[in-house]
Formats: C-alpha cells, sequence, structure tokens
C-alpha cells in the first residue's frame, strides 16, 4: 500500500476522535506563499502520490486559477501527522488569498478553528494580512505565525544573523499589534504570538525547510546551524534535518484547539439560535451524537458527480442515505447520496463522518455556501457573514 493510501487509512480512524482533529486555514497577503506552504505541508505530510508532489499543486486543481496563481476554490485537504507519539488528522481548508474573494475567505474562516497566519520576510506585514487576520480573530479563529521566505533575506538580502532577528522581531511585533487590537477581550493575551512557546516559526515553504523553539530545543539544531546551512546554500540537507511540514504541523497541534474546545467559545459567537435547545448544546459540545448541525462554506464542481457541497459540521453523525434539511428550503428533504472526506482532489467516499469533520457531501443539490444543514427542519441559521475588505480610502474633492 501506498503512503497516500495508508493515510487515508489512518485519516478514517483519527476521524472519530475529536481530540485528534485540527480544522485549520492558512491565511496570507497575496504571493506571500500561502499556496507553497499548503503544497509542500501536504505533500510533506504524505497525502500526495509521489509522483505529484513537487509537480502539481493540490490545492490549485483549477487551471485557470493555476496560470493566475491565485487560489480561487475553497476545498479542503486532510493531512495525517504524527506528534509525541500520537496519531492527528488536520483538515487544512484553502482559503483565497485575493481580496477580490473575500466573501470565501470569511466562509472558510467559519470552518475552521485555527489559522497559520503567513507572512513573507521580505515583505513584512502587508494591508491584506491585516484583512484576513482581522476576518479570521472575528470569527474567533486562533492564529499561529509563520515568517516564510527566509533564503531570500539570505540569498538575495544578505543579511547577518542579527539583522534577521531584527526583521523577525518587528514582524511579530506588527502581527501581535493586530491580534491586540482585533482579539475579543478573553483571548488577548493567550492569543499573542511568541516565538519562545512555538507560536511562531520561520522557514522556507518552497525550500522545504522550517524552524521552531521548540523544534531546535528537542533536536538541538541551534539558529546558527540554520543559518549556515543557508550561507553555504544547502537548503536540501536543511530540508531534511528540519522539514517543513513537520515543524509547521508540530506548531498546529501544539496551539490551535480540537473542535470540541473550539466549538465551546465559538459557537455562541457564531450562531444565535437558543443554546439550550438540543441543537445548541449538540453543537457547543461538538457531540456526534445529537442533532446534526453543519454550515455549507463551499460548493465544489464536480465534473462527473454535478455538485458538492462541502462544510463544517458542528454536531451530529452524517450517514450516506440520511435526509437532511436545507435552511430556507421549507420541509424539503435532501438525501445524501455520496459522503466523503477530501483529500486535495481526491475525494474518499466514506459511510459515516463524525462532528468536527469537514465533510463533502453530493445530493444536496440546494444548498449554496453559507447554508445551514440539520436534521431538523427550521432551526437558526449561521449568523449571516460580515466580511472585511481593504480599509475604504475616502477623497475630499
Ligand atoms: P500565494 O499567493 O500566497 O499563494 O503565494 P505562492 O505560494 O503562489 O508564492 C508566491 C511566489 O513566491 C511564488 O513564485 C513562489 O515560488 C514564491 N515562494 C513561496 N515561498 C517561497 C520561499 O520560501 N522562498 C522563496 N524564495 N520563494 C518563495
Amino acid at each position: 500500500m501506498g503512503r497516500k493510501e495508508d493515510n487515508i487509512k489512518k485519516a478514517m480512524k483519527i476521524m472519530r476522535n475529536i481530540e485528534y482533529i485540527r480544522n485549520i486555514g492558512i491565511v496570507a497577503h497575496i504571493d506571500h506563499g500561502k499556496t507553497t506552504l499548503s503544497d509542500n505541508l501536504i505533500a510533506g505530510a504524505g497525502m500526495m502520490s509521489e509522483e505529484l508532489a513537487g509537480k502539481q499543486l493540490v490545492l490549485d486543481f483549477d487551471e485557470q486559477e493555476q496560470a493566475r496563481g491565485i487560489t480561487i476554490n475553497t476545498a479542503a485537504a486532510s493531512m495525517v501527522h504524527e506528534y509525541e507519539g500520537n496519531e492527528y488528522l488536520i483538515n487544512l481548508l484553502d482559503t483565497p488569498g485575493h481580496v477580490d474573494f473575500g466573501g470565501d475567505v470569511t466562509r472558510a474562516m467559519r470552518a475552521v478553528d485555527g489559522a497559520i497566519v503567513v507572512v513573507c520576510a521580505v515583505e513584512g506585514v502587508m494591508p491584506q494580512t491585516e484583512t484576513v487576520l482581522r476576518q479570521a480573530l472575528k470569527e474567533r479563529v486562533r492564529p499561529v505565525l509563520f515568517i516564510n521566505k527566509v533564503d531570500r533575506l539570505i540569498n538575495e538580502l544578505k543579511l547577518d544573523g542579527q539583522q534577521m532577528m531584527a526583521r523577525f522581531e518587528k514582524i511579530i511585533k506588527e502581527v501581535n499589534k493586530l491580534i491586540r487590537r482585533y482579539t475579543p477581550e478573553e483571548f488577548k493575551d493567550k492569543w499573542m504570538v511568541r516565538v519562545e512557546d512555538g507560536t511562531v516559526a520561520f522557514g522556507s515553504a518552497y525550500h522545504n525547510w522550517a524552524i521552531s523553539v521548540p523544534f531546535m530545543k528537542k533536536t538541538g539544531i541551534s539558529f546558527k546551524d540554520v543559518f549556515e546551512h543557508l550561507e553555504k546554500g544547502e537548503s536540501k540537507e536543511l530540508a531534511k534535518k528540519a522539514p517543513l511540514h513537520r515543524i509547521v504541523l508540530d506548531m498546529v497541534i501544539q496551539h490551535l484547539p480540537n473542535p470540541r474546545e473550539a466549538q465551546a467559545y465559538r459557537i455562541p459567537k457564531i450562531w444565535k439560535g437558543d443554546i439550550n435547545t438540543p441543537l445548541g448544546q449538540a453543537m457547543i459540545k461538538c457531540d456526534p451524537k445529537g442533532p446534526v448541525g453543519m454550515m455549507i462554506t463551499k460548493i465544489v464542481m464536480d465534473p462527473h458527480a454535478g455538485e458538492v457541497a462541502v462544510g463544517r459540521l458542528f454536531s451530529g453523525t452524517l450517514r450516506r442515505g440520511q435526509e437532511l434539511y436545507i435552511v430556507g428550503m421549507g420541509n424539503r428533504k435532501y438525501r445524501i447520496q455520496q459522503l466523503s472526506m477530501m483529500v486535495g482532489p481526491d475525494r474518499i467516499p466514506v459511510d459515516e463522518l463524525d462532528a468536527g469533520n469537514i465533510p463533502a457531501i453530493i445530493g444536496l443539490k440546494d444548498a449554496i455556501a453559507g447554508s445551514t444543514v440539520s436534521s431538523i427542519p427550521d432551526v437558526e441559521p449561521f449568523e449571516p457573514m460580515k466580511h472585511y475588505s481593504e480599509p475604504v480610502v475616502t477623497v475630499a474633492i
């Protein structure tokens, strides 16, 4: 069995174990490396067939999108990663990086509990960094920081160790300023990113290496070692010693919440229904035994199967053949014809999926991005989503 197939089998097991799931997105200013990071994480975690790894951008399956280098489709990809002896399932939702697709960023944010904020070490914090980070924080999505393109600081800008540190410090300070500005009061301190605790990692998504303080402590690799490798142009060796996916996925598992932990504080914010109803209680507890509560975040077109609805299952368990209601469609029932999890462009059919996961469903043909789906008719829909775009500049005439 190939590594990918093996990982798909593992993913099927872990998806029943809520504490071992993380639903995350990657957010960044355009060109800061979101697509490269997504692709190399998925390849590194072994979720791509060998021949595709490095050749094809898994999440960018739309050709037009590839040509433009802008990620339009919000698809999901699941990865399996081992951390401290346990295997975890990381569902990565691809979030559009371009401000024109702000609505899609918002939807993807609603479906995740954590975000990797990518900032290019050369450009630093840019306007869209603020837009997407603000969006994440409004949805109570916890951030971690990845400072990308560190290779360029040495190869192009020829900075020395101290100058590099100063640059990192400036970026971290600016990101924390934004976190302080937009984070709800109760999480302000907890959600700051810090080098020492490993909520910040540095690296090169393109050259496939990364570094963080916890990883340096664990392995004995020092920042000086990293610097020396880079100066000698040995990024391949570095990628072997400090593989990107390991450092970044360790950071995700250690610091971003599991669905149950997150839903306890996110549901009251993103769903305005009565928390004391069976649906409210089930969603707050991420209970697989409760009624189905799901929000569709994206409709993906499949050339053979037609429309596939992808979203976050907040409560209940989905089964093939089950009938569901779409809020706004009255008492009409929609049967789940096929249920799957998404691994890049592949949909892997499953018989059941529990709360906390990101299912892909064929059969909900009237669903649109933003629809609320439940096993109960007429439930309170998820709050209409607000999305933030670039600050409006008013010109006095
Ligand atoms: P996105 O718009 O945020 O998805 O950015 P992309 O992943 O498409 O990257 C934008 C450009 O930066 C591409 O040409 C990448 O090859 C390049 N790039 C991404 N990561 C790195 C990196 O770590 N180092 C260098 N030198 N280039 C990178």
